[in-house]
């Protein structure tokens, strides 16, 4: 008989805090808690992936439709109704909230729908100031969006307001260059909204292929965003029902709304942690081992609390392998290395591996690319250009990085993420019969080398 109230106390029911319950309770039949203080599915269902996903296809169809007119269909013109799709949203969130909360119950876990705090290494308080004591805690409270330390920063809003955003605004200056600032900047201009962006550094997507964020920026322009590197926000201030501002290229503009893409902060404020001796990074992230084990033993942190590598997929494999180390006897490191991913910009980025510019500091390369207007698009009249890109090693002709910029990029990099995680060499996709016709043959049809370094 154990003396303490649980095995496991986990703090924060998003998907990585969620899946290490369930398979601690399902699979290793731990004694669990879970208290969470917002809604059950956290950052990546309620405010992130899935409500981004859904937009990204709502704001799709607008072009599809221009495009099937090309394929000889005859219809009027279309216009898209927020209100429509947003009651469609919610309903759909508060399912999948639903469906979490079901995982949870029907695995055994006992729920707290309430903020809890660290009180000492065995020890969580409630913020009905209930105390529950666990042999092990699990932190999983994930991230929220910052403002810049900037006057009237609150005039702006943030990702987590998007899907609540009761109109779409007519006009928005989204202020930012990563993932969530390029991705909201497609959705929102193709749901009809009048975009501009500002990103202060030289091209977006900062630590992506430049090639492929030199397209991607390209296509970003074709398509209607109007955006700016090397400018970013001054100040602002409230004007009517609008918000003007001051930018560093000397603009002066009033817009109907500002977005604030620019990064995300470990939720870490207030939970007692280096109170108990868990020590904290420059940004407020919590310190692990390769185990994600903290500075206090039975105190362990997964997802994008820990700044590791802030995706979702990884934030569940984090939770897993903590409940094949501590409660299943099999100590397991998270594998962080070769992390396929998508950015749902428009046009879609999917990525494994180096950049070009990375690994040729590294060794001597061979660089295979082609870039070219896919049929589907090319056929309905539009410009668009994708490009498929592989970065191989002159010395074990092993596939480096692999970077796609086009329609489905996403789907095709989980594929090609496999080969290239298994060590395929450029050989190997030469080996492989292409599928034809398609777009992503291209990627087992490039024989010569664009260039070597
Ligand atoms: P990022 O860190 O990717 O981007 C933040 C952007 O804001 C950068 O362009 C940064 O510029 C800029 N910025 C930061 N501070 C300021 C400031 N004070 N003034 C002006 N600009 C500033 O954060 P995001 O919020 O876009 O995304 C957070 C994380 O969420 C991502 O890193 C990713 O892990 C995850 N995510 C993943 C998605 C996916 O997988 N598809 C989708 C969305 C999010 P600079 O480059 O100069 O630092």
């Amino acid at each position: 008989m154990s003396d303490f109230d649980y095995d496991l106390f986990v703090i924060g029911g998003g998907s990585g805090g969620v899946r290490a319950a369930r398979v601690a309770a399902g699979e290793a039949d731990a004694k669990v808690a879970l208290a969470e203080e917002s809604r059950y599915g956290g950052t990546c269902v309620i405010r992130g992936c899935v409500p981004k996903k859904l937009m990204v296809f709502a704001s799709l169809y607008g072009e599809m439709v221009d495009d099937a007119r090309a394929y000889g269909w005859d219809h009027a013109d279309a216009s898209f109704n927020w209100k429509t799709f947003q009651t469609k949203l919610q309903a759909e969130l508060e399912r999948l909230e639903g469906v979490y909360q079901k995982l949870l119950d029907n695995s055994g876990v006992d729920r707290f729908d309430q903020r809890a705090t660290i009180a000492d290494a065995h020890t969580v308080e409630l913020a009905d100031g209930t105390r529950k004591t666990a042999k092990h805690i699990l932190v999983a409270t994930g991230g929220w969006p910052v403002r810049p330390d900037l006057e009237n920063a609150d005039l702006g809003i943030v990702s987590n307001d998007i899907f609540d955003l009761p109109e779409l605004p007519k006009n928005i200056l989204i202020i930012g260059g990563g993932y969530i600032a390029c991705e909201f900047a497609g959705v929102l201009n193709g749901m009809g909204v009048e975009v501009t962006q500002y990103y202060r550094g030289a091209q977006i997507l900062r630590g992506f292929d430049d090639e492929a964020r030199g397209l991607i920026a390209e296509e970003m322009k074709n398509r209607g965003v109007d955006l700016h590197c090397g400018t970013d926000i001054l100040e602002l201030s409230k004007d009517g029902d609008g918000i003007k501002i001051k930018a560093t290229n000397g603009t002066e503009k009033v817009f109907d709304q500002v977005l604030f893409a620019t990064g995300r902060s470990p939720n870490t404020d207030g939970m007692g942690l280096e109170e108990v001796g868990v020590e904290l990074g420059r940004k407020g992230e919590i310190v692990v081992d390769e185990y994600s084990q903290t500075a206090v033993p039975s105190i362990y942190a997964i997802g994008d609390v820990t700044d590791r590598v802030n995706l979702t997929p990884v934030a569940i494999r984090e939770g897993m392998a903590f409940v094949e180390t501590v409660f299943k006897g099999n100590p397991t490191k998270p594998d962080h290395d070769l992390i396929p991913t998508a950015i749902f910009t428009q046009p879609e980025m999917g990525t494994i591996g180096m950049t070009e510019e990375e690994a040729r500091d590294q060794e001597p390369v061979h660089v295979y690319v082609s870039s070219f207007k896919p049929m589907q698009q090319n056929f309905a009249g539009r410009s668009d250009r994708v490009l498929m890109k592989l970065i191989v090693s002159q010395e074990t002709d092993r596939i480096l990085g692999c970077h796609i910029v086009a329609p489905q990029a996403g789907e095709m990099i989980q594929m090609a993420g496999i080969a290239v995680k298994m060590g395929a060499t450029k050989k190997d996709f030469d080996n492989t019969v292409a599928v034809h016709p398609t777009m992503s043959e291209e990627i087992v049809t490039m024989r010569e080398p664009t260039r070597s370094t």
